[in-house]
């Protein structure tokens, strides 16, 4: 009796101590899928089981919008729970700024143990996505320097790849509470899903690579469940953006704010009994940036004091009745990239508003495919959301610690638009109207065409990427994205002459180029047009000075120049920016004998050689200055070194 008693107190004691540790949460996104893509959604030509299983132990939200159709920035709003124009990160490699504290931040700060797997190096924090890996354990960035050609393991990974990370990683680390997301790249383009999916979708391959992402999310729902974590754990799937297909024109995503690219799927599964989930589908109009202060409401941990989402708890427990929908911000940027004019939206009340140079007004309870505009400057509705933009734009920091922190060729690109250059951009009262720039309506068949060349370029089809780029050129000559990529193609590819007419021309139309500038120099060496390719560099090296790569090509010109003292000027410049730097050092040796420093030349060489026994140069040149110096047996021991040397490569 007493021991039944016992046993029974003791069970309850160890429930209610279940009941208070916090539960694991796992965040999963998906990247480029379309909600309308999946069979829980309605999309009966495919198979996405583990999808649609766990919207069935959870709740699914029929009417998620991310508010970016960039990877980049649109994980950074679900990770902070801000809109773009708020975390700043508008662009890719823009550092989030501390200021703002992601999901694993402020589940670290409560002992949680948290760990990033991601899917593509678009979001590597070492190069693109700078920041995002704050507050992490652990986050699974790509090798640094790959030696493979192939992307995979370069570029992306397969889905079951990331998911197997992660489920290493926490075999190796059982110790809760977790927060671990994993990102699944499969359904960006190109669309090339593994077998059988390819057999499968043969005919539409996008979704085949959404089953097969759903395969790898079946993978790791299972070994969750396998481990006793899928129970008490809080779990998050989210689409980043959609895709185009088409729809407007657009073949992939990043350009417009149309619902093909901004609605996504979002299903939270909450722990066992938490928030007495009763709501299991959810009608209302929600946000991207709502998740984060649901998952903190959810996981009862304080909420930081900027956000631009709500928890949707209201949505799924008691009754519905007082959660009304959630007015969605779209906010795209990339436009700029192409130099058109970047594109902002509010999406309520039936009505879909985009601030563009030719504005548009879509009624999508009756034209869901929003293509009968019905944009009126004077129309109520359109005042409205015009005040609401204004709002945020006013709330938007200034554009201070993370748009000065963008690249150089970036900032230049923006600077040769008068967008976004200048060191005080970020207050609208310098920034001229976006709608003096090019509608990107009236250009997304250039970017088509450009992205199309990009990707047949990185899979090492020049003829394809040849054909689309002269294809931009038809519809616009001056398009200097164009005319770069042709330049940059024509260098690779060994026809020098007609990459610098290329970059010439790309030039013309904005000066302030330095990369385009560096290929010229490049390609003017190779035609052995010394002065032009002197020129080139020198102005590439004005626009942006840390370019090592391009200060060494100038070293080299100058000393085929014969103009010894301003190469010796390159390679010190280099030494000052990369002290380690081997070419650097054998390049100033170079110079110092061709200005018969011969003693300064021996000497920096010897100290080279000794650092790399094994550099055949290093000792060519040693041998040259030994002889200079008058010191022949030495001359002759470093050449037959460097002879050496050379029959063993
Ligand atoms: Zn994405």
């Amino acid at each position: 009796m007493l021991a039944g008693c016992l046993t029974a107190i003791l069970s309850v004691a160890a429930s209610s101590q279940r009941k208070e540790s916090p539960p694991d949460v796992f965040l999963v996104t998906i990247d480029t899928l379309r909600a309308d893509h999946i069979r829980c959604y309605g999309y009966e030509r495919i198979q996405t089981p583990a999808l649609d299983r766990l919207a069935q132990d959870g709740i699914r939200f029929a009417q998620a919008f991310t508010p970016s159709p960039i990877t980049n920035t649109s994980h950074t709003s679900i990770l902070t729970g801000l809109l773009p124009s708020s975390h700043g990160v508008t662009d890719f490699a823009v550092p989030l700024s501390p200021t703002y504290p992601t999901w694993a931040d402020l589940l670290h700060q409560q002992g949680y143990h948290t760990a990033a797997f991601i899917g593509a190096v678009i979001l590597d924090s070492k190069t693109l996505a700078p920041g995002l890996d704050r507050g992490f354990d652990y986050y699974d960035n790509f090798p640094q320097h790959s030696q493979t050609k192939s992307r995979w393991g370069r570029l992306e990974r397969r889905g079951m790849d990331v998911v197997e990370r992660a489920e290493t990683w926490l075999s190796a680390h059982p110790q809760g509470p977790h927060f671990v997301w994993v990102h699944l790249y499969d359904p960006h383009d190109p669309y090339e899903p593994p077998a059988p999916y390819s057999q499968i979708y043969k005919d539409r391959l996008y979704d085949g690579e959404i089953a097969y992402a759903d395969s790898a999310l079946a993978n790791f729902m299972g070994y969750l469940k396998k481990n006793r974590w899928y129970e008490n754990s809080l779990i998050v799937v989210v689409g980043d953006h959609g895709e185009g297909l088409g729809e407007h024109h657009e073949d992939t995503h990043g350009i417009f704010l149309y619902d093909s690219t901004t609605h996504v799927p979002l299903i939270l599964k909450t722990p066992r009994g938490a928030g007495g989930a009763k709501m299991k589908v959810v009608e209302a109009q929600v946000r991207t940036t709502d998740i984060l202060p649901t998952v903190l409401d959810l996981t009862r941990n304080p909420a930081p004091a900027r956000l631009d989402g709500e928890s949707l708890r209201l949505y799924f427990t008691g009754t519905n009745a007082d959660a009304s929908e959630r007015t969605v911000f779209g906010e795209t940027d990339y436009p700029l990239r192409f130099g058109w004019a970047p594109l902002r939206s509010a999406r309520g009340q039936g009505l879909k508003f985009i601030e563009a140079p030719r504005p548009e007004l879509y009624d999508f309870r009756q034209d869901a495919m929003e293509v009968a505009n019905q944009y009126e400057p004077w129309n109520v509705q359109v005042k409205r959301f015009r005040v609401m933009l204004a709002e945020i734009r006013a709330k938007a920091p200034p554009g201070g610690d993370s748009r000065a922190s963008i690249g150089q060729t970036t900032i230049d690109e923006l600077k040769a638009l008068g967008y976004l250059g200048s060191a005080d951009a970020g207050s609208a009262t310098n920034v001229p109207q976006p709608s003096l720039l090019p509608d990107p309506k009236d250009k997304i068949e250039e970017q088509n065409l450009l992205h199309r060349a990009m990707i047949a370029s990185e899979d090492g089809r020049d003829a394809a990427a040849r054909d689309y780029l002269r294809n931009v050129l038809q519809l616009d000559p001056k398009s200097h994205n164009a005319l770069r990529q042709l330049g940059e193609l024509e260098l690779r590819s060994g026809d020098y002459v007609k990459s610098a007419q290329h970059l010439n021309q790309a030039l013309e139309v904005r000066p302030n180029d330095a990369t385009a500038a560096f290929y010229r120099g490049q390609a003017l060496e190779k035609t052995h047009d010394l002065p032009g390719a002197r020129d080139a560099l020198e102005a590439s090296l004005k626009l942006m000075p840390g370019q090592i790569g391009a200060r060494l090509l100038l070293g080299q010109v100058y000393l085929a120049l014969k103009n010894a003292k301003a190469a010796e000027d390159q390679f010190e410049a280099i030494l000052l920016l990369r002290p380690s730097s081997i070419e650097g050092r054998l390049g100033l040796s170079k110079a110092q004998i061709a200005e018969e420093h011969f003693n300064e030349a021996a000497q920096q060489l010897e100290a080279l050689s000794k650092l790399q026994p094994r550099n055949a140069d290093a000792f060519d040149l040693l041998a040259q200055a030994y002889s200079g110096l008058g010191k022949q047996a030495e001359a002759q021991r470093a050449e037959a070194r460097a002879k050496l040397l050379r029959t063993l490569k």
